[in-house]
């Protein structure tokens, strides 16, 4: 595996006026309960949960919250937040900076649950209404860890929309190496669902995880 050059960066600052503005506008917001535009409208009040500032230098791209989330209204307040901090190298304190890690699912609010118990997608009107306007004021993240299929897609676009999570993930890498000034880095979701993927690639370990560590640290 080549060497992975780590560089220190400067922190520029901006008017956090407008951004401000648009999170009061997401926080509001409740087109998926009163005007959905696909499926049937949410069952329940929405509570858009996200965790961001103008300084984050770190953004996490997650999916949309579960029931315990929705609840506690905090992102990843739950075992796979347990184990996605531990991938970071980080503790709760750290996480929950919002001056330095910014926290944007592709859904704000819990999307509700499939007959079987499990989530349902991310409602697909949050990122076609908000996202793009959101990500063009975070000038200063230089590092997105998008996390699971959907914040694949959005971020990465067609190829992986095409070849999926595992060949996604598989690529890191490539994907890691491709923009120096905003390095992006596709991981598995941190559920127990993935233990069995965890096991079997234990290149996540050794290969990725210090790359990240690396790069969260510097960030930090
Ligand atoms: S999921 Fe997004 S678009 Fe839907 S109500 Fe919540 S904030 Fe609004």
């Amino acid at each position: 595996m080549p060497r992975t050059t780590i560089v220190p960066i400067e922190t520029p600052s901006f008017d956090t006026g407008a951004l401000d503005a648009l999170v009061r506008s997401i926080r509001a917001c409740r087109v998926c309960r009163d005007n959905p535009r696909y499926g049937k409208p949410l069952t329940h009040e929405p509570r858009p949960i996200l965790q961001i500032s103008k300084t984050a230098r770190i953004c996490v791209v997650g999916q949309a919250p579960g029931t315990r989330v929705h609840k506690s209204g905090r992102p990843f307040d739950d075992p796979s937040g347990v184990r996605l901090r531990q991938w970071l190298g980080i503790d709760e304190t750290e996480f929950y900076d919002s001056s330095k890690i910014a926290i944007i699912p592709m859904g704000f609010c819990f999307p509700g649950l499939r007959p079987d118990g499990s989530d349902l997608p991310p409602r697909r009107e949050c990122a076609e209404i908000w996202r793009a306007k959101l990500f063009a004021h975070l000038p200063n993240v230089k590092l997105r860890l998008l996390i699971g299929g959907y914040a694949q897609r959005w971020h990465l676009g067609e190829k992986a929309a095409r070849q999926g999570v595992n060949r996604t993930v598989q690529q890191w890498r490539d994907i890691y190496e491709e923009d120096p000034s905003l390095r992006r880095i596709p991981l598995p979701h941190p559920s127990w669902h993935n233990n069995k993927w965890l096991e079997r690639n234990t290149w996540f370990d050794t290969d990725l995880l210090p790359v990240l560590r690396a790069n969260v640290c510097r960030l930090l």
